[in-house]
């Protein structure tokens, strides 16, 4: 029999693994087995499919499981769901939603990328079908089904993580009258400090959502969202109080797994067992700036890690170093975007921090279009070392956080931010990059 790698889970981190197999050992036998009914699709496109800007589910798929067959002969199985994993007899136990059946898969090697899920806090009604969850394109296409088929005028977001504010703003976008209870003082509360934070609440409020800070949701029902000040109608709830690591699956088969219930990898993105991968959502990952493990539930990272997992399995040599924590979003045409440490994260690392904040323009301040924006820049006291950003403001604000991701990377300090040789014309910036204007205040206070 040929060697055979089983991969579990059919989207970023899955199929990235599986491609990169594929072009390096032409002779495996390559089965991926994915519980749901799409592969290889983008997540990140589900807040525009139910916003109506993209029109089916089946335009954020990349690649179905017919090209996946016929231009890489990897052997794509739907509906297919691995339920436990057998290390020593080297089997995986498959439910076949299909066929109603379970049958039993040998391999050589594993990789494992189950993604990630909604946190669905214990209470009570969560489990309605009127209470939605956002991970999937099964899970968008069901949310998708329900705004179009039945009334869906009064939509309430539990949670102000970027994944709610997005859905927020689809429902938003479709015309419903939208509701965001968010049980911290401000949105995206461990994504950026509180004075970034007030700038996304000012945009969520003057689309006309409601945001309700401070006050926490307590149980479910039909129709209704019952918060500690009250009943809200509700023809739809969607959960947006971030994702926790499909980790149970390696769990149960003894994997180790991380602090947060990730499966735990190596920079080779090895777990615990010889022969088993883990990449993406399900995985943890390292923290360069904050120099400890972290679970980051990300796309850029899934492909990232996905690709050296299966450069790995196939016997080749690719490690992963971390991340610096970027990220990006856009709210109604507010953009946000950060990168590091925030002030919060920067003293839990045990940093003593400088903050730079400066109010600029997007462009040259005398050019058609431009924006406002913010960028806030931390900095090492003593050493300068640049440790992180967040950026907040109109077109084209956003973006600019590469540059700080780049310096993170490099390990730079604020004079060879300052020094860095940044493009310039009217159109797209000040003659001193935003960035280069935070760091050069930021100079001066170190
Ligand atoms: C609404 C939304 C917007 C987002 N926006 C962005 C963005 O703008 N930028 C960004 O970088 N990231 C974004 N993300 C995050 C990004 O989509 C995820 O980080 C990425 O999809 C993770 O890829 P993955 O392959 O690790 O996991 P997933 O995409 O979750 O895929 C895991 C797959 O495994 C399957 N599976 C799980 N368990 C089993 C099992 N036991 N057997 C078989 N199959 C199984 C699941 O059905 C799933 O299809 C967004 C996510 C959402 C939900």
């Amino acid at each position: 029999m040929r060697e055979r790698l089983v991969v579990v889970g059919g989207d970023a981190a899955g199929m990235s693994a599986a491609t990169q197999v594929r072009r390096r050992r032409p002779d495996l036998d390559v089965v991926a087995l994915e519980k749901g009914s799409w592969t290889s699709y983008s997540a990140c496109g589900i807040p525009y499919l139910v916003a109506g800007d993209v029109d089916s589910p089946e335009q954020l798929v990349a690649r179905s499981p017919e090209q996946f067959r016929a231009e890489h002969r990897i052997d794509v199985r739907l509906r297919q769901e691995a339920v436990a994993l057998d290390l020593d007899a080297r089997t995986v136990e498959v439910r076949d939603h299909e066929h109603d059946r379970t049958y039993r898969l040998d391999f050589d090697q594993l990789m494992i990328g189950t993604g990630a899920h909604p946190v669905r806090p214990d209470l009570p009604g969560i489990g309605r079908p009127s209470v939605y969850g956002v991970q999937t394109l099964d899970d968008g296409a069901a949310l998708l089904d329900r705004a179009r088929r039945a009334r869906c005028d009064d939509v309430v977001v539990v949670g102000g993580g970027y994944i709610g504010l997005e859905m927020a703003e689809a429902f938003h976008r479709r015309g419903a009258r939208v509701t965001i209870v968010e049980g911290a003082d401000r949105v995206m509360s461990r994504t950026v400090d509180a004075d970034i934070a007030a700038h996304i609440h000012e945009a969520i409020r003057g689309l006309g959502i409601e945001l309700r800070l401070g006050e926490r949701v307590e149980s479910f029902e039909d129709g209704w969202v019952h918060t500690s000040s009250g009943p809200l109608r509700a023809d739809v709830a969607v959960l947006g109080l971030g994702v926790a690591p499909n980790g149970e699956l390696a769990g149960a088969a003894g994997i180790a797994l991380g602090p947060h219930g990730a499966v735990h990898v190596d920079r080779r993105q090895r777990t615990s067992a010889e022969g088993v991968y883990a990449a993406g959502d399900c995985a943890d990952t390292w923290h360069r700036v904050a120099r400890r493990p972290i679970h980051i539930a990300l796309g850029t990272v899934a492909n990232k890690t996905g690709r050296v997992a299966g450069i790995n399995l196939a016997g080749g040599y690719a490690t992963f170093p971390g991340v610096v924590g970027t990220a990006i979003t856009k709210i109604c045409s507010t953009e946000l975007g950060r990168t590091g440490l925030t002030e919060t994260e920067a003293a839990e690392a045990g940093y003593d921090a400088v903050v730079a904040r400066i109010e600029v323009t997007t462009r040259a301040g005398y050019f058609p279009g431009t924006q406002p924006m913010i960028v806030k820049l931390l900095a090492e006291k003593g050493t300068g070392l640049v440790l992180g950003a967040q950026i907040v403001g109109g077109d084209g604000a956003a973006k600019r956080i590469d540059t700080v991701a780049a310096a993170l990377t490099a390990g730079f300090d604020v004079t060879a931010l300052v020094d860095l040789d940044l493009a310039y014309a009217p159109p797209f910036s000040s003659v001193w990059d935003p960035i280069q204007v935070a760091a050069r205040q930021a100079l001066g206070r170190i």
